[in-house]
């Protein structure tokens, strides 16, 4: 067992007092131990503040896309073993701790890449000046520039690789320090990468801090030039939003929570075709893909009447293809739940599910594993059915996070899958799967104010779409809503959050030299 510690203050701390144990899910052996009692968190944020703050921006935008490059690369390097990290104490395949970690060097390296075309400077221009009286010399313009505080990240247990370095690049190319927190339970693999990227010696002094337990008081302490991002639970959302800190200095929140996506089926899409080959995969996909414990995964699957029986019989059998257990096994394709409290919640959302819709495949309570002998927090996936559609409200305000996802039922048009995709009261994803472009021309539009993205495959991307799940650097991440009302990523977008938009208005030709 290993002992995780912070870095705050540019240095490790193996903190005081009791420790939390950190478990590998699928032995339920206890693989390290974290603790961080007796840190100084208002020293922490005026640490950042005060030293990691100034020297990023120093830098300008290309010096700070090299100190992202720089922490692929180092992270890269030591890529093996991080993933054997990810399935000691994240439960994932090697698959699924692939997504993880190569989502984090990814994202540093797109992000890098952009900032290399920012240039030397700081700010960053909102659009064209505009004229803003008689005079062809008095105009107004729009400027970005980095927030001067602390950019404190608090992230869920289950990208504990790509939440810390997705967040952490924004932010850094941005101009903030950040102090980030992974989820408890699997900090290990976040801990591994810090380290990595501290021993390399790439950021300057306070620049990157790293929470390995509770926050502590930090949240208090947090004021008008500082930022919040916060990926988890809508309850924990909810309560840091209401923070006593955030409320009083009107800090920058963004809130990244539960959601409910949805898959779409047209009344097109015909069995077997290239379209429904490609929405059984993603369906598949999103139920087994880190035992469904992703944002973003499909639970909600509107099939038209008339194809429903095959959806279930064909996701069935696919499901049937994937192996459960030990990942460190070979040939076991999805592995446990992350902890006893994720297994329990699994099993009561599917009892509560299972009172509005038929389970038609797997069971909440029994499951067969390869290579674990009656421990773990092993899942097995269940797929149910609802056929009357108006008489479920849990399926669309239950998010099991787990290998489960629902079939509904519907009459094949856009008004009746819009408006059942709607009651999930805000999405991160669905993806649509048709070749109906009257079907589309409606739905897409009303599906838009619902969802921070969604993914249309027809036949002719059908064999290039990404995977429905696949957040990408260049598209926004968020979602509306129970979704938490926030946005990460996107380009350039994600920079947003971390700076200041100021009106300037005066003299355009001094303005255009002195705000370059
Ligand atoms: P969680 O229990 O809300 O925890 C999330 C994070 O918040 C953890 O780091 C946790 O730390 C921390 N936390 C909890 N209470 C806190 C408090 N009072 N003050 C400061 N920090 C606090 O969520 P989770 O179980 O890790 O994640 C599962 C949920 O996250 C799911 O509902 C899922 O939908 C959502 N999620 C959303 C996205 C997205 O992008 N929208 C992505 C991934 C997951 P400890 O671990 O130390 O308690």
């Amino acid at each position: 067992m290993i002992r995780l510690e912070s870095y705050v203050l540019d240095a490790w701390n193996a903190g005081e007092g009791s420790t939390r144990a950190l478990l590998n899910p699928a032995t339920e052996a206890v693989v390290a131990e974290t603790t961080t009692g007796g840190i100084d968190f208002a020293q922490v944020l005026d640490h950042a503040r005060n030293v990691g703050g100034p020297a990023l921006r120093s830098l300008g935008f290309a010096g700070r896309a090299e100190l992202l490059k720089a922490m692929s690369r180092a992270l890269y390097a030591e890529r093996e073993r991080l993933l054997d990290v990810s399935t000691a104490n994240g439960g994932n395949t090697r698959k699924d701790a692939k997504f993880d970690v190569d989502g984090a060097t990814g994202t540093l390296s797109y992000y890098a890449s952009l900032g290399r075309k920012l240039g030397e400077g700081n700010l960053l221009h909102d659009g064209e000046s505009e004229q803003l009286t008689q005079s062809a010399r008095f105009h107004g313009l729009h400027v970005w520039s980095p927030l001067q505080g602390a950019a404190v990240h608090i992230n869920a247990f289950n990208f504990p690789a790509w939440g810390t370095f997705e967040k952490a690049a924004v932010a850094l190319l941005a101009g903030m320090p950040i102090v980030t927190k992974p989820a408890t339970s699997s900090a290990w693999l976040a801990y591994e990468m810090v380290k990595i990227v501290v021993e390399a010696d790439i950021l300057p002094a306070g620049a990157l801090q790293f929470i390995c337990g509770s926050v502590g008081d930090l949240l208090d302490h947090l004021g008008p030039q500082d930022t919040l991002a916060f990926t988890g639970s809508a309850d924990t959302g909810a309560t840091l939003r209401g923070g006593r800190g955030p409320v009083a200095a009107s800090t920058r929140i963004n809130v990244e929570a539960d959601s409910l996506n949805s898959a779409v089926l047209g009344p097109d899409v015909e069995r077997g075709s290239e379209t429904y080959t490609v929405a059984v995969r993603n369906i598949v996909t999103e139920m087994t893909q880190k035992a469904g414990q992703k944002c973003t995964a499909i639970r909600r699957i509107f099939v038209p009447e008339s194809l429903v029986d095959a959806m279930e019989e064909d996701v069935s059998a696919e499901l049937d293809t994937y192996p459960i257990g030990d990942p460190a096994e070979s040939g076991v394709r999805m592995g446990p739940l992350a902890t006893a409290g994720q297994l329990q919640d699994y099993r009561e959302g599917v009892a509560l599910l299972a009172k509005e819709a038929r389970i038609v495949y797997g069971s909440p309570t029994e499951v067969q594993t390869t290579g674990a002998a009656g421990v773990g927090y092993f899942a097995a996936p269940v797929l149910l059915r609802a056929d009357d559609a108006d008489a479920t409200s849990e399926i669309h305000n239950r998010e099991v996070f787990g290998p489960v996802a629902t079939l509904v039922s519907y009459d094949g048009s856009a008004s009746a899958a819009a408006g059942l995709v709607a009651r999930g009261l805000g999405s991160l994803a669905t993806s649509v799967y048709s070749d109906d472009k009257s079907f589309l021309g409606e739905l897409l539009p009303a599906l838009a104010p619902h969802h921070g993205r969604v993914l249309v495959v027809d036949r002719k991307v059908a064999d290039t779409a990404i995977p429905h799940g696949m957040v990408l650097p260049s598209v926004v991440h968020g979602g509306p809503g129970r979704a938490g009302g926030g946005e990460e990523l996107g380009g350039l977008r994600g920079l947003q959050f971390y700076m200041q938009r100021t009106g300037f208005q005066g003299n355009k030709a001094l303005l255009d030299k002195l705000l370059s």
